[in-house]
């Protein structure tokens, strides 16, 4: 053991000392809870929710809570919830990670934070992997909260729903199939077919009948919500894009019904479920809502005549230093002549401005040969620091656009970011986060040092005695093949249940196939069917089952030997094999996905085991192995079947195992680095842009546009003219709109600047500057600069409205007719101009 695990296991060792008194507490209340009626149960949360008003804490009623939640999950699951359990129930509750092995009930241990934080009417959310995993975990558990008084929503991508015993949709009778075919199935709660399908195979089945469809508004504001790391985030996004508060569907900061903050509101605590998978192996990837950029292509070709026929000395100001070119009142006059409009604000919106602007900048700041060259009807940029080109790369706010219809070669379109986010940081909004996973201690430094999470190793139920087998080791893939399939083979023979991890969906295949043509019968899992895998990974105990399933595959649900539910008699033949053995056909690049699989086998105390098939041609050896792998493979002799028995390569493999980790982990906190610059601008930008829907709502957003408009220069007197002129209650409308869409739109710009300045600044590092520091300070200015730029813009819009003269209140108008229905191109202007909506308004409103 080393000195560092060494330490961390004695700090483990303590903290789980100092929990012992509380279990012991846990413990105490369980011959009184018992003796209570079912509606003295639902009482008692009541009971607790006004002794938190009276000041006292959470930790306070943990004990008594927790052992009401064991008894309400004794009553209706038919579980009692494990010492351990509640250990790990304590640790989530303190915002820590439970490192718990797979199989120790991880699903029933949340329900006690969960239930506990939910007295305090802020909402709790579980995130789970996938939407399967979110309903399942919903039905499942939902009938503990049920019991005791509490509500409970799921989010899932398609839709959202409320935990409801009551509802009653048409209940098709294949949704009893499984149960029927159960021989004396063991539940003994009399409450009808669907409850005792449930509890049976609620494990890896939803039954979908207790799943009410509400609004996603609803589900959040159950008290307790499971869903999806990827729908809590895009919500969150989607929050921050909407053009009236009761859009919203996360929760409000207060009962009351103030917007969430960026720092707690709704926000209030999640519990994390394979915590390791969210924040490290999907920490590369953010969240993007994004829209195909249509118009602006079509724009382009237009803005390529009309600048010509600008003037340079009127019409446009240039600035080489800022390279920004900016339209003159004068130039904005001649270009609307030119398009034979009244007001471009108005009539195009100031997206369309906006891309003008950038045409001008292609046509006056951008040299061909010099910024860029033109090559296969392609413009590629030259890089102003190194002078070499780079293809592929693109400049983003429309600029390269501009540029290719500048040149006249082919305009590709874009796709736009409209938000984004990375996981890291949605999930750091929480106030108090905590997770769960089968392996985390092996990234504990990770979580330490990047998201400040402790982990804690909480101990089995039932000692684990699952054997490790030693790595076998082959010269080539195709030998390791061979032997691979000869040991499926035999154990196949014998009854053992097998599964094969692969890393691939493709090897996968390759496996099943040459499985098949053995004459070995298996199921073949590659994560593409969450539902339909977690029914057939739920049977990969029984007797003979061979199962080659990817990583993900089948995930967050439980292997039981014999099947799930058990058949007794099958489940004591699979342990007197053995019990489950598992078969990694390729060392994963990090060893806790190796420890994952591993993880499969021997669960609750069962028989099981596992082992590592490798070859010297796998990925990781190939890439990391060095020299001296390339070195033994040619000077060993021995036939490609036979295992290579040699320390050596054990330790090579494990060395290449943590060069990778460590080099991922570098990545994955350069990613956050950088992510974190913009977040700040992100929470900075949404607080605004709150805070306008805020004011609109109380109508005080008069007051602040008042305030812009005298910064811009202009007088509290040119307002008010503007107010008569238009009325104020549509100057209300319009101020409210132009606002959000002006914000919106150079928020757009922004992500898209600021992914510029990140692929610039690196090429900086070359001039020895610290590229971070750069990205720092340049994205501040920007930041600066959008903010005072936001200010312009809107109060220069506002000052120009106008009505067109056969609608007096056209907005209001619009807005509810988007809320309705969505207007077809080809529809007449909702304006009233007679002209196609297309030709008019669009895309300002669209
Ligand atoms: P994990 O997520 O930790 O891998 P699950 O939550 O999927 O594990 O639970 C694994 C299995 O253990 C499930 O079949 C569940 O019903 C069962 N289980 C969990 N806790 C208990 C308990 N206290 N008593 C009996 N069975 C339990
Ligand atoms: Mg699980």
């Amino acid at each position: 053991m080393s000195i560092i695990s060494k330490i961390f296991g004695d700090a483990n060792e303590r903290y789980l000392k100092k929990l012992e008194p509380i279990i012991r507490k846990i413990n105490s209340f369980e011959p009184k809870i018992e003796k209570l009626s079912d509606a003295q149960l639902k009482e008692k949360t009541e009971e607790f929710r006004q002794k938190l008003r009276r000041g006292e804490s959470l930790d306070d009623l943990l004990p008594e809570a927790f052992a009401l939640v064991r008894e309400a999950a004794k009553r209706t699951l038919g579980q009692r919830h494990f010492d351990v359990q509640l250990i790990g129930g304590i640790v989530l509750h303190q915002g820590k990670i439970a490192e718990m092995k797979t199989g120790e009930g991880k699903t029933l241990a949340a329900t006690l934070p969960l239930y506990l934080n939910a007295l305090e009417e802020k909402g709790v959310h579980l995130v789970t992997v996938n939407d399967y995993l979110a309903k399942r975990d919903t039905v499942w558990m939902g009938q503990i909260y049920d019991l005791l008084g509490l509500t409970v929503g799921c989010i899932t991508h398609e839709a959202a729903y409320l935990y409801d015993p009551g509802y009653t949709p048409e209940i098709s009778n294949s949704q009893f199939l499984i149960s029927k075919q159960i021989p004396n199935s063991k539940s003994k709660i009399p409450n009808g077919e669907r409850d005792k399908e449930r509890d049976l195979v609620g494990g890896f089945k939803v039954v979908e009948s207790y799943l009410r469809p509400v609004s996603r508004k609803e589900a959040y504001l159950a008290d307790i919500t499971y869903g999806t790391n990827n729908e809590f985030g895009f919500d969150y996004l989607r929050d921050n894009m909407i053009y009236s508060l009761d859009q919203m569907v996360q929760r409000p900061a207060s009962p009351t019904g103030g917007p969430a903050s960026p720092t707690g509101g709704g926000f209030n605590y999640a519990i994390i479920d394979e915590i390791d998978s969210i924040l490290i192996d999907e920490a590369r990837t953010p969240l993007i809502i994004s829209a195909p950029d249509t118009e602006s292509s079509i724009w382009y070709k237009d803005f390529a005549k009309i600048i010509p026929m600008l003037n340079p000395d009127t019409d446009y100001e240039v600035d080489e230093k800022t390279r920004t070119v900016t339209l003159t009142e004068r130039g904005i006059e001649r270009v609307e002549k030119i398009l034979g409009m009244d007001n471009i604000y108005q009539e195009k919106g100031i997206k369309y401005l906006h891309h003008l602007e950038q045409a001008l900048r292609a046509q006056t700041l951008f040299v061909k040969d010099r910024d860029y060259v033109v090559k296969n009807g392609q413009v590629i940029i030259i890089d102003e620091f190194t002078g070499r080109l780079m293809p592929g790369r693109r400049w983003s706010g429309g600029l390269h656009q501009a540029i290719e219809a500048k040149e006249g070669v082919e305009i590709r379109q874009e796709s736009r970011t409209l938000a984004s986010i990375t996981f890291q940081n949605y999930f750091r909004i929480y106030r108090k986060l905590a997770g769960m996973t089968g392996t985390a201690a092996t990234s504990a430094e990770e979580f330490d040092k990047v998201y400040n999470l402790d982990v804690v190793i909480v101990p089995t139920n039932k000692p684990l005695i699952r054997k490790s087998l030693p790595d076998r080791i082959y010269k080539t893939e195709q030998g390791k093949f061979k032997a691979l399939i000869k040991e499926i083979k035999s154990r196949h023979q014998r009854g053992q249940p097998i599964l094969v991890g692969t890393r691939s969906v493709e090897k996968n295949e390759y496996l099943a196939k040459l499985l098949e043509k053995e004459g070995i019968p298996c199921q073949i899992l590659n994560a593409k069917h969450h539902e339909r895998e977690g029914e057939i990974i739920a049977q990969a105990g029984r007797l003979g089952a061979v199962t080659v399933a990817t990583n993900m595959a089948g995930r967050g649900v439980d292997i039981i030997l014999g099947g799930n539910p058990p058949d007794a008699e099958e489940q004591k033949k699979v342990k007197e094999l053995g019990g489950l053995h598992v078969i990694g056909t390729e060392r994963h690049e990090a060893r806790r996905i190796d420890d994952q699989l591993r993880g499969r086998a021997g669960r609750q105390g069962d028989p099981g085991s596992s082992q590592f098939f490798i070859s010297l041609e796998d990925g990781l050896m190939r890439i990391f192995g060095g020299d001296r792998i390339k070195s033994l493979m040619e000077t060993l002799r021995i036939p490609e079947d036979q295992p290579i028995e040699t320390k050596m390569i054990s330790r090579v493999i494990e060395s290449a195992q943590s060069k990778v980790e460590g080099m991922n982990f570098d990545l994955r906190k350069h990613i956050l680095e950088y992510d974190d610059v913009m977040n700040k601008h992100r929470e900075a930008f949404y607080r605004k842009r709150r805070e306008i829907l805020e004011r609109a709502q109380q109508d005080s957003l008069k007051d602040y546009i008042l305030e812009i408009i005298q910064k811009q220069g202009f007088s509290e007197k040119d307002y008010r003219k503007k107010e008569k002129e238009i009325g104020s209650e549509n100057m209300r409308q319009i101020e409210k709109f132009l606002c959000l869409r002006i914000l919106d739109s150079f928020w757009v710009e922004h992500l898209e600047n600021m992914e510029s300045l990140r692929d610039s600044v690196r090429l900086r590092a070359y001039g020895q500057k610290d590229p971070l520091v750069e990205y720092k300070s340049e994205g501040h200015k920007m930041f600066r600069r959008l903010l005072q730029g936001i200010e312009a813009v809107i109060a220069n819009s506002i000052l120009r409205a106008e009505l067109k003269p056969q609608s007096s209140k056209l907005p209001q108008q619009l807005i509810q007719q988007k809320k309705h229905k969505k207007i077809g191109r080809n529809d007449p202007c909702p304006c009233g101009s007679n002209k196609k909506y297309k030709k008019c308004c669009w895309p300002a409103y669209g």
